[in-house]
């Protein structure tokens, strides 16, 4: 398998061709169930009628126009997104890490023009991730992402996660803000307690500081709220979003309030493709959908079902899956052998899932799933636990 691709990715020796709902094909015609979903991305699975119809009717009119003009999508997918959250305003862009630099700048420029110019570092977690460019990197701190890549950009100080008197010792006279995911996705979907998130909402209100929630994985109806942070009744100061913001159609967002957001004037920030007609065409297709009577009802109703079996499958294969952590369809198995040989297993079982840090596989089925999708994934998950229990086995009469 050669390429001209720059290798930064190990990639599987698979392509799809089409999608429809919950599942994908190849060239070839062989279907696999998706619990990927682009890795939170296509909320609503493929192909979705909505989202096709929203994209090709924009396609027909305006593709382009640039941020000089008035945007009428942009301006109504943002009025939808603040009268739904805690935010006043929205600024979209292309991706989830430049939502999170777009973040860290309002957080900076909050407190430069509050007359605290000297406040400009944000304290983040262990575990955390937030994006590749030079500043969501240095946020991530993760040494394997930062080596070779010269000085990590400044001003980030990172603590253990769920340990609140090591933020509180962080805290100084640089401190600009506390910046975390409400569940940590790549980090191997672990839930960060309501009551940690409620200290810090009330450490940042103690000293002045933004609580700024990274909701790119979490946002827009993936753990059965439209925003993550819903679900704990901590409010952030600023937030962003990416993934599933756009079902597949590129497109991120930062939001904050009136306040942490009084910096961003004319002129402090600009995005050339951000909020461009095709992505928040279907970026409000996709809020009609997930904002719709019911929808995250069912996407509640389909964890309880998933996460039941899954529990069930757990006592069975104890050998192989140790524990199920979840908030909604955010779910994680954490193993004991190597995810990696789970993410194969489970793909000879025609399903693909991602596998994430602290050896956990990733299950982030569309929020459409249905019955016969679930029963699927449990006799798939089932016969990859098997396969890896007797791969794993005791050699029999050992000592
Ligand atoms: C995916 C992700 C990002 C980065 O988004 P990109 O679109 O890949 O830049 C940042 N934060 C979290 C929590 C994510 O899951």
């Amino acid at each position: 398998m050669t390429s001209h691709l720059l290798p930064t990715y190990a990639r599987v020796d698979l392509a799809f061709e089409r999608g429809e709902g919950a599942w994908l094909y190849t060239a070839t015609g062989e279907r696999y169930l998706d619990f990927t979903s682009g890795v939170a991305v296509n909320a609503l699975g493929h192909a979705h009628p909505k989202l096709i119809a929203a994209l090709t009717e924009q396609a027909h009119k305006v593709w382009h126009v640039s941020n000089l003009y008035r945007v009428p999508g942009a301006e109504r997918l943002a009025d939808r997104l603040c009268a739904a959250s805690f935010a006043d305003f929205a600024f979209f862009c292309n991706s989830g890490t430049e939502a999170m630099e777009g973040a860290i700048k309002m957080a900076r420029k909050y407190h430069a023009v509050s007359g605290r110019p000297e406040r400009f570092r944000i304290i983040t977690f262990e575990g955390a991730f937030h994006g590749r460019t030079l500043a969501a990197l240095a946020a991530t701190g993760n040494k394997k992402y930062l080596e070779g890549f010269g000085p990590p950009v400044e001003g980030f100080d990172q603590v253990p996660y769920n340990d609140i008197e090591a933020v509180k010792k962080a805290i100084g006279p640089a401190t600009a803000g506390i910046l975390i995911e409400p569940v940590m996705g790549e980090g191997g979907v672990r839930v960060v307690p309501h009551s940690f998130l409620r200290a810090l909402r009330e450490l940042c209100d103690q000293h002045g500081l933004l609580l700024i929630f990274d909701e790119i994985q979490t946002g827009i109806g993936r753990t059965g709220a439209l925003f993550s942070y819903q679900l704990s009744g901590v409010e952030p100061d600023i937030m962003t979003l990416a993934k599933a913001l756009g079902g597949g159609f590129p497109i991120g967002a930062f939001l904050g309030t009136a306040e942490a957001a009084k910096g961003m004037t004319p002129g402090t920030h600009g995005s050339t493709f951000g909020g461009n007609p095709l992505a928040v065409a279907v970026a409000n297709a996709v809020l009609d959908e997930v904002m719709a009577d019911g929808f995250l009802e069912g996407v509640k109703q389909k964890t309880l079902k998933l996460k039941q079996r899954l529990a069930e499958l757990k006592d069975r294969h104890a050998s192989v899956i140790a524990e199920v952590r979840n908030e909604g369809l955010l779910i994680g198995l954490r193993l004991v052998p190597p995810v990696a040989e789970m993410v194969d297993a489970l793909r000879a079982e025609k399903m693909v899932a991602p596998a994430a840090g602290d050896n956990v596989l990733r299950l982030l089925p569309p929020l459409i799933i249905g019955d016969e999708e679930i029963a699927f994934a449990v006799d798939a998950i089932d016969r990859a636990c098997q396969r890896l229990a007797q791969a794993h086995a005791p050699a029999k009469g050992a000592a």
